[in-house]
């Protein structure tokens, strides 16, 4: 080669190099003219699944148009949770799609998008299963032409639906004006978390009730329920202190003279009270009075009185000294019938505060009644719970008691002995303040309560006769008047009555039934 012609040759390579390099320069140009129209999404983007339940969240960072790395071609930049994917999409378009991205467009849309406008681009979403949440990825292929690029998406599936609570509700459930709701019942269920019941929440205010529940991802379900008001409580019926059962023959009476009613609503309204039967004081006996008072919502109380006529001329005149009340609660039962016996034996009349608790019994209230002992009331019932839930179920439980008498005997009973005495303390545990009311709303019905000042030390576990003996006579000998605690359900019990009966007697003590005129015990009230 000559050196004109190396030289030619080098010129031209020099030629070329120039050329190659401003091609290079105009590239580089042309990228960064690209790069320089970035555009960034920020933010969620929400895909809702055809199954309506749940959704898919999509989210993406950041994603950025540029070019793939020989320039042949657009390329889509999307940050997600740090990490770059890229994708390859042929058109320009893919702009206006990310535009929509960032303001939340639904992302399964840009993916239907994309398949649409670009028959080269296809996504799959099969892999996400939308029945459980947990974040999967779904991918978008792209081609331009013999070339392919995959773009990855990380979906986000969650729970968006609130759970829902379904309230109880029964038309006939109403709630006092002065009272407050008591709730009728509620389920809370979510179609993630499922029964979410205990998690609610609830709260009364301004005549509704407010119920809120959060499923484990956050959705709030919530519900309100009026509340119905409407008086259905009766009013209640009371006696002041001091009104009494009985008048003394050829007095006047006012049946209406310490009588007061009172509703939880109204108030006082002791002018709605009405009273049937009268009280005819020429002859002795048992008048029965029927007391009804009414609140403005027409609820009605109903309660029945006693009146004792009696002659005070013929009240028993009973001796102050070595007196012994023998009385017995609980029965009749077992050992009622030997007890009546032994009593017989000696004719001894004593009291007995009966019961209904062993009913194949009952025909012995009759038997106690006809030999001249004192039948009184203890309890129909003798369950505590019950008797002391209010004074309303105690008055039920005495009238109950008091017609099984009526039954058996052709009179009602004038004496009261309450389940543990006046003194009890377990009625609290029911009722505060019971024994307090009923010792002072007893004598207005016609009835006087009897405590006991000698225990027979019978009401614990069990014990021999000779332990009870002991008790009574010990308990005796320290009173002048004693009334006398024992149980005529127990056989030890029982055992020891010849005994205590042999020692008053040869002690010249006398033993006496329970009567209208006798002075009765009174504990010590501690409830
Ligand atoms: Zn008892």
């Amino acid at each position: 080669m000559s050196g004109e012609k190396k030289l030619k040759k080098a010129r031209g390579l020099r030629r070329e190099y120039r050329l190659a390099a401003t091609v290079c320069v105009i590239l580089l140009f042309l990228s960064l003219l690209v790069l320089s129209a970035v555009n960034k999404i920020h933010g969620q983007v929400r895909i809702y699944t055809s199954d309506g339940v749940s959704s898919l969240n999509v989210r993406v960072q950041h994603i950025d148009l540029g070019l793939n790395q020989d320039f042949s071609m657009p390329v889509l930049k999307a940050k997600y949770t740090g990490i770059t994917f890229s994708s390859a999409a042929k058109n320009i378009p893919v702009k206006a799609s990310i535009t929509e991205l960032s303001s939340q467009e639904e992302a399964l849309s840009l993916v239907e998008q994309y398949s649409k406008e670009d028959k080269d681009i296809e996504a799959s979403v099969s892999s996400i299963d939308t029945t459980r949440i947990g974040f999967y990825a779904v991918s978008m292929k792209a081609s331009y032409g013999k070339k392919k690029a995959m773009m990855y998406l990380t979906v986000d599936v969650k729970d968006i639906e609130p759970p829902v609570i379904s309230l109880v509700s029964d038309p006939e459930h109403y709630t006092s004006p002065v009272g407050h709701y008591e709730e009728e019942g509620y389920t809370a269920i979510d179609d993630v978390d499922g029964d979410i019941t205990d998690q609610v929440y609830s709260e009364e205010r301004d005549g509704k009730v407010y119920y809120e529940v959060t499923d484990s991802s956050g959705n709030v379900g919530r519900a309100v329920r009026d509340i119905i008001y409407k008086d259905i409580v009766a009013p209640e019926i009371s006696f002041a202190d001091g009104a009494k059962g009985f008048v003394n023959l050829g007095d006047s009476f006012d049946p209406k003279a310490g009588v007061s009613a009172t509703d939880d609503v109204d108030g006082d309204v002791t002018e709605s009270i009405q009273i049937e039967g009268s009280v005819d004081t020429s002859k002795v006996g048992i008048c029965q009075l029927v007391y009804k008072a009414y609140d403005k919502s027409g609820n009605e109380a109903s309660l029945v009185r006693q009146i004792r006529v009696r002659d005070p001329n013929k009240a028993d005149k009973d001796p102050t000294d070595k007196v012994i009340y023998l009385t017995f609660d609980d029965g009749p039962g077992k050992y009622t019938q030997q007890l009546l016996d032994i009593l017989d034996k000696y004719n001894v009349k004593v009291t007995f505060f009966v019961t209904n608790q062993y009913s194949d019994y009952t025909n012995l209230i009759g038997e106690e009644y006809r030999r001249g002992h004192t039948v009184a009331i203890h309890s129909y019932s003798h369950v505590y719970s019950k008797i002391y839930a209010s004074t309303g179920a105690y008055f039920d439980d005495l009238n109950m008691m008091a017609a099984v008498c009526q039954q058996q005997t052709g009179v009602t009973p004038s004496i009261v002995r309450f389940p543990g005495g006046a003194s009890n303390a377990i009625s609290k545990k029911y009722c505060p303040g019971i024994m307090s009311q009923l010792v002072q709303q007893l004598p207005a019905r016609g009835y006087q309560y009897c405590d006991w000042n000698v225990s027979s030390g019978d009401a614990g576990g069990r014990t021999t006769p000779s332990v009870i003996y002991n008790n009574v006579v010990e308990g005796c000998s320290s009173h002048s008047v004693s009334v006398v605690l024992q149980h005529d359900v127990h056989d030890f019990s029982v055992d020891a009555v010849e005994d205590i009966i042999k020692w008053g007697l040869s002690e010249g003590y006398t033993f006496l039934p329970l009567t209208d005129s006798s002075k009765m015990v009174h504990h010590k009230v501690n409830n």
